[in-house]
């Protein structure tokens, strides 16, 4: 497998009256060429924050990065001036946010508006740029392409909306897509077709694919790994098989537990997870899940967890997985 992004030690932080809070916090991670990476965790837990930081489009200020690198084929995208990431955004990494930002314009038809991005490009005649929209919007499913590029967005359902967002996002051919929860406003039905569409696109464009998503039965159907956020850190990752039926953190495995459609023993409850995660104003010296962890030990509380290698391809932040876990000493047994 090919990297083609690759995030090494990110932090990311924004200045708040009350001071900083650390939405992420040393966050790692490679995605290969043609894979889907589905990044998972709550509200909160630097999921959408890690993918807007990708982009450059965290507002700095308030938000910084503060450490770290992020490498599109060997390019770090922190270095780069906004008139360079401009070009990134749309040619290099496309994105489909569920943020008004990204959503239509009512009044310009779903032509002028796939457009837009090509018509930039002086190489391109008036007549290429018409083929290649028609091209895309065949691309994401929309019938008779030549007719509804002339119609206006509220001409389109929901769905067919979002196709439109996707079509806007490939016009360019980007080697990267970043979808931060792009099915959560669909309904079932719609939803599964624009995960069938993912698949399809990705089958014919080899296109690599980071989903940004808290629906882990999506993740089911579509991602190849996953990364598994908490308190602005990835705490496991993993093969989609591996997390799912050897899930190694107890925050992952509580996770699982309250699917309602991977949890197939029914007369197994859901169990949401007690608590909530720890404010990122001032995060704790140990390990951020501890105070919501059944099996939180001594050396949880005053020691970070550092990733363990489970196998070769899956990896979790957890003492429980730790052989040094038993071999600490606490301050408080004798002198240091
Ligand atoms: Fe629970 Fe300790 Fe593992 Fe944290 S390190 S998840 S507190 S067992
Ligand atoms: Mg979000």
């Amino acid at each position: 497998s090919e990297p083609i992004l690759d995030v090494a030690d990110l932090y990311v932080s924004f200045q708040t009256r009350n001071g900083e809070v650390q939405a992420v916090r040393g966050v790692n991670f490679t995605l290969n060429k043609g894979e889907t990476l589905a990044i998972v965790g709550e509200s909160g837990c630097g999921k959408s924050v890690t993918a807007q930081s990708i982009m450059r489009l965290i507002p700095e200020p308030p938000g910084k990065i503060k450490q770290g690198s992020i490498k599109l084929k060997g390019n770090d995208l922190t270095t780069y001036t906004e008139k360079q990431m401009r070009k990134v955004r749309g040619s290099d990494i496309g994105m489909i946010f569920q943020d008004p930002m990204t959503s239509l314009n009512p009044v310009l038809t779903i032509g002028e508006q796939i457009s837009e991005s090509l018509l930039k490009n002086p190489n391109l005649t008036k007549s290429e740029v018409e083929e290649k929209v028609i091209k895309i919007l065949k691309l994401v499913g929309i019938a008779n392409p030549k007719e509804r590029l002339k119609q206006y967005p509220h001409q389109f359902s929901g769905g067919m909306r979002q196709r439109i967002m996707i079509a806007m996002a490939l016009v360019n051919e980007p080697q990267v897509l970043i979808a931060d929860e792009p099915t959560t406003a669909l309904d079932v039905t719609i939803q599964a077709q624009i995960i069938d569409l993912f698949k399809d696109i990705q089958k014919r464009t080899g296109i690599a694919i980071i989903l940004i998503t808290h629906d882990l039965g999506l993740v089911a159907q579509i991602a190849d790994r996953i990364n598994v956020m908490y308190a602005g850190r990835v705490i496991e990752s993993g093969q989609v098989k591996e997390i799912f039926y050897h899930p190694q953190h107890p925050y992952t495995k509580g996770l699982l537990k309250s699917v309602p459609r991977l949890n197939d023993d029914r007369n197994q409850p859901l169990i949401p997870i007690h608590g909530t995660p720890p404010d990122l104003l001032s995060p704790p010296k140990g390990c951020p899940f501890a105070k919501r962890c059944d099996y939180a030990m001594d050396v949880c509380i005053q020691y970070d967890p550092e990733s363990t290698q489970v196998t070769k391809n899956h990896s979790v932040r957890c003492w429980l997985q730790d052989e040094r876990a038993k071999k600490i000493q606490f301050p408080s047994d004798g002198p240091k």
